[in-house]
């Protein structure tokens, strides 16, 4: 499911954001969450601009959100699943819940910088995903605060046939029907690479003249 939390299903507060003059754990720069599914979803549509370990925030993975800027950072992981410069979406799985680094038992230190991306230039990750900055037992389904954006769906390209080529109903040269066309068909291709099939690379295309879609090997064009 999408989601702003990097969690799913019933989770806890363990330590507010910047809650100033507590003894459990002062002035923090982020909020600390635990939950038994450990899996780490992303809580912004992004791209990782940094990974790796540091003394303090173990294993962290740094995001970039699309929207405003902003960097999250999930920090103390197990594991890590994702590269710098991968996109991310609300509902990738970027890593694993842990204790590493500066941590006394597992737990997910989320924290958003501004687009400083400086320490302690934050913002309440709390407010950000809709929950209560305030320890205590949340369950994720109940935040749904926002739906993920639609992937954008890029412009078709305009490509000219060099030769006769079959437009297939499937990416394959086995069992598929076709229909011939000519050299100088113009086509649109609407998602590159789609399927790797009989040694070729397919792409999923629109013939232009009659709309008719289908699938082509993509060496075809000029
Ligand atoms: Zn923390």
């Amino acid at each position: 499911m999408a989601t702003n939390i990097p969690l799913t299903g019933e989770f806890k507060v363990t330590c507010e954001y910047k809650r100033k003059g507590s003894w459990a754990c002062g002035w923090h720069t982020g909020i600390d969450l635990v939950c038994d599914n450990d899996t780490i979803y992303a809580t912004c549509d992004g791209v990782v601009t940094r990974t790796g370990y540091d003394k303090s925030y173990g294993n962290f993975i740094v995001v970039k959100n699309d929207a405003d800027g902003k960097y999250h950072w999930y920090c103390h992981l197990s594991k890590i699943n994702v590269s710098v410069n991968q996109k991310v979406s609300r509902v990738s799985k970027i890593g694993i819940m842990g204790s590493t680094g500066n941590s006394t038992g597992k737990h997910l230190h989320f924290e958003i910088r501004n687009t400083s991306n400086k320490y302690a230039d934050n913002s309440n990750p709390a407010d950000y995903m809709g929950i209560p900055n305030k320890v205590g037992t949340y369950n994720s389904s109940n935040y749904q605060v926002k739906e993920p954006s639609k992937p954008a769906t890029s412009t078709p390209v305009l490509k000219t046939l060099a030769r006769n080529t079959n437009l297939r109903n499937k990416p394959t040269t086995k069992g598929s029907t076709a229909v011939l066309y000519i050299p100088n068909t113009t086509l649109y291709v609407l998602e590159a690479g789609v399927a790797k099939a009989d040694g070729y690379t397919w792409d999923k295309v629109r013939i232009r003249v009659n709309g008719k879609e289908g699938y082509m090997i993509n060496q075809n064009y000029k």
